[in-house]
């Protein structure tokens, strides 16, 4: 018997049946590339090219933004174009909208339809915003969503829901934290978390790296 004290390893599933996306995905790949229109090389630099995006990318958007208010001021006015600056290449993006949080407004964002969500500067969303639980009641009641995430605004604080289109993607530029004067743009990078620039969250304090 071959037993574990605790289970270093995740479980290995070995599951062989396709789902019906899987299948179709696969045979319109394959026709594709009979085709010649693209080589199975392609294909996997480009899965390989999106997975390694992550929040990363936009936390250093973010960080740039808190400390450079002239391109704050760009970031604002053609998100795009201000994120390209920075040499974040937004592949397929059509258009990028940064909005900005502040003492008075919190935004956050929701793709009502299915899961639009800026990947090239946030990398794959959680499995949370493509479910039809947050798609369906973000619009509806935001401010108790929010709260089930940990974030409770005061009622003076004007909340205001951004729903995704295939051409639209927004980014929440969130409101830099208190306390972090002195911080260089790195470090406050590190203050940046996809939930905060999805909108269901504050930026980290300092103290919660
Ligand atoms: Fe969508």
């Amino acid at each position: 018997m071959h037993e574990h004290e605790h289970d270093e390893h995740a479980p290995i599933t070995d599951r062989d049946e396709l789902t019906y996306y899987e299948k179709r995905v696969y045979a319109i790949q394959s026709l594709l590339i009979e085709k010649g229109l693209m080589t199975a090389d392609e294909v996997r630099r480009a899965v390989e090219d999106m997975d390694a995006r992550t929040p990363a990318l936009g936390a250093k958007v973010v960080a740039r933004a808190w400390v450079d208010p002239a391109f704050k001021a760009r970031l604002l006015t053609d998100a795009k174009a201000a994120v390209t600056e920075l040499g974040i290449d937004t592949g397929t993006l059509s258009t990028l909208v940064a909005i900005e949080n502040t003492e008075k407004l919190h935004n956050v964002v929701v793709c009502t339809l299915c899961s639009c969500y800026p990947r090239p500067i946030l990398g794959v969303p959680p499995d949370w915003y493509k479910s039809l639980n947050y798609r369906s009641r973000v619009v509806v009641d935001p401010r108790g969503v929010l709260k089930e995430f940990g974030l409770e605004l005061e009622q003076e604080i004007e909340v205001r829901v951004y729903d995704s289109t295939a051409d639209i993607r927004y980014l929440v530029i969130p409101a830099r934290p208190a306390g972090t004067e002195g911080l260089s743009e790195e470090d406050l990078a590190r203050l940046v978390t996809r939930d905060s620039m999805i909108g269901v969250a504050k930026a980290r304090m300092p103290d919660q790296y």
